[in-house]
């Protein structure tokens, strides 16, 4: 008798839950998603959102940054073509970026208000949903990979300051002095920030003349694995020790294979407090959206309701892309077996 009692017990829950997995299918019915376009590979980079006005379009400045976008595309094109792992997309592209001074990352990284540079850097893998990130670093030359460090060689997440530093020498990292990071123009940024620090809202941290800067990138590789990564020297003056978002998990990057993965750019405690890559992502899981109606909303109505600045890049688990931003400009890029984009302005 207690045997049977307990069987239908059993049937009720299971009956229970199958209905309540079938209603949730039943929800994704949008024909966009449920027959997304399958790409074989694909992989979406961006050099920072900010301010620029379109008339300057034309600059020598701003086409050697879109030719240097184009060639990091065809790079990772060429890796992921031949099978290559997106860890190791991400990490070159993002290591690449890092080294050019034009960037708000590594060596281009802007000043805090104390006349240094603290470095900013996290990427995730959306195969385990393992992850590595780094901040407020001053002499890792190459943040991303000390990142990555974290994510496959530590039992942690995230470190920061000295043991980061320490951490990233003991895994062989090159380290630099933070001279090293020096750059004139980010430096006269800085003067002119502290000029018009007085006047300060939460919009201003962004200057009106902001330019492009923290790099992101996110591949999507052959077997289907999807990585993320961010790397940034932050907001110009910026508290020392402040950390923005692009370090945590969840607000500036963010990976998982069932859904997508998300790199951000903008205003960092807003990102933060919305926890913009991990809302991407379980918006994707539970929502009919595609990802491009997700970044759009996330980005020009929920943030920019608040005056929130920024943009982001994202790749979705079959590869189709969303680059939504709220500023005037935000260097983006993708590419898959097909089509290659690159833009600066809307
Ligand atoms: N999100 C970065 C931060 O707040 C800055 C940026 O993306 O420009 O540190």
């Amino acid at each position: 008798m207690l045997y049977r009692i307990s069987l239908i017990i059993l049937s009720i829950i299971f009956i229970s839950c199958s209905e309540i997995d079938t209603s949730v299918e039943k929800k994704q019915k949008n024909p966009l998603k449920t027959n997304a376009k399958q790409h074989d590979f694909a992989l979406v980079i961006h050099g920072g959102a900010g301010y620029l006005s379109p008339k300057n379009d034309a600059d020598k400045e701003h086409n050697a940054l879109k030719t240097t976008m184009d060639s990091l595309l065809i790079m990772g094109k060429t890796m992921l073509e031949k099978g290559g792992e997106a860890i190791d997309v991400v990490t070159k592209v993002i290591t690449i970026m890092e080294d050019d001074p034009r960037f708000n990352a590594g060596k281009g990284a802007v000043f805090a208000n104390n006349g240094k540079n603290e470095l900013d850097a996290s990427i995730m893998h959306g195969k385990d949903l393992n992850a590595g990130a780094v901040a407020g670093v001053t002499n890792i030359k190459h943040p991303i990979l000390a990142a990555k460090e974290v994510m496959t060689s530590s039992r942690h997440v995230f470190m920061a300051g000295q043991g980061a530093e320490q951490f990233a020498e003991e895994q062989g990292l090159t380290l630099v002095d933070n001279k090293y990071f020096f750059t004139q123009n980010k430096f006269e940024r800085l003067e002119k920030a502290k000029k018009q620090s007085s006047k300060s809202s939460m919009r201003s941290d962004y200057l009106p003349d902001e330019k492009y800067g923290t790099v992101g990138c996110v591949a999507l590789d052959k077997k289907g694995n999807i990585v993320a990564g961010t790397s940034t020297g932050g907001l110009t003056n910026k508290q020392y020790n402040r950390i923005g978002d692009s370090p945590v998990i969840g607000a500036g990057t963010y990976a998982d294979n069932r859904t997508c993965g998300v790199s951000c750019t903008g205003v960092g405690e807003f990102f933060i407090r919305y926890a913009v890559a991990h809302e991407m992502s379980s918006q994707y899981r539970y929502t009919d959206k595609t990802i491009q109606e997700i970044g759009d909303d996330i980005i020009n109505k929920t943030l920019k309701d608040i005056n929130a600045d920024g943009g982001l890049i994202a790749l979705d688990k079959y590869g189709n892309v969303a680059m939504p931003f709220n500023t005037t400009a935000m260097l983006r890029g993708y590419i898959n077996e097909e089509e290659k984009v690159v833009a600066l302005f809307h």
